[in-house]
């Protein structure tokens, strides 16, 4: 009996390790599978980008909910691969506008809408807006080969400035700057925006799960 229990946490994982392996980045963007292995490549877990699996899907992110999206995602690259699935999704949740843009980030003027659009588009509706108080948050969802969803969530707190700042980073970086720091993300480096990041705290989440 008391081996038995003393056995069935490593038991556990060796499991666990199987049912995840190999595990596959459900998606297309070169620059989202370079930062997971940045971030998991040491997980002793073979990652598989969906473009190496030549799976590359299309998946309509209408879930309603970040949760709902990255869930979508992955569970599309699960059931077109057979393996474990790894998706996120991102929303910046502004105070003033009651959490939007949220989920509708990537769109937020338009369908069609380019990172300058959409970073326009902010600063129009927050124009004259003394509550600058914004969030990005990340929701990373893991469907493990069993088909079990798992997922992890990330924030990071900051504010809106008033006009963009900096030259680094992607999306709304040069339009975000995080708490306790005077530069925009788009302002610090890479380096320092990934200790901090929103994506950085749900993949530690994830790290933490897998590596259990
Ligand atoms: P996705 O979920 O990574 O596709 O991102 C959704 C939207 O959020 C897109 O408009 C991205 O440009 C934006 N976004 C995601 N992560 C960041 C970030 O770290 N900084 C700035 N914008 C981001």
């Amino acid at each position: 009996m008391f081996l038995f229990c003393a056995f069935t946490p490593l038991l556990h994982s060796v499991a666990l390790m199987t049912t995840l392996s190999p595990l596959v980045l459900a998606t297309g963007n070169a620059g989202k599978v370079d930062e997971l292995r940045a971030l998991l490549g040491d997980l002793n877990q073979t990652l598989l980008p969906a473009s190496e699996l030549g799976a590359s899907l299309t998946v309509t992110e209408d879930a309603g909910s970040l949760d709902g999206n990255a869930r979508k995602k992955a569970r599309a690259y699960h059931d077109n691969t057979g393996h474990a699935a790894l998706a996120d999704d991102t929303g910046l949740e502004v105070a003033a506008l009651d959490g939007a843009p949220g989920v509708h980030t990537a769109r937020f003027a338009g369908a069609d809408a380019t990172p300058e659009d959409n970073k326009q588009k902010l600063l129009t509706v927050m124009d004259g807006v003394d509550d600058r108080r914004a969030r990005f948050r990340t929701v990373v969802a893991l469907i493990d080969a069993n088909g079990t969803s798992h997922t992890f969530e990330g924030r990071c707190e900051g504010t809106i400035v008033p006009a963009p700042r900096g030259d680094g980073g992607f999306g709304y970086d040069p339009l975000f700057r995080p708490d306790g720091y005077d530069q925009t993300f788009a302002e610090m480096p890479t380096a320092t925006k990934n200790k901090i990041s929103h994506r950085r705290e749900a993949l530690d989440a994830l790290r933490t799960f897998l590596s259990r």
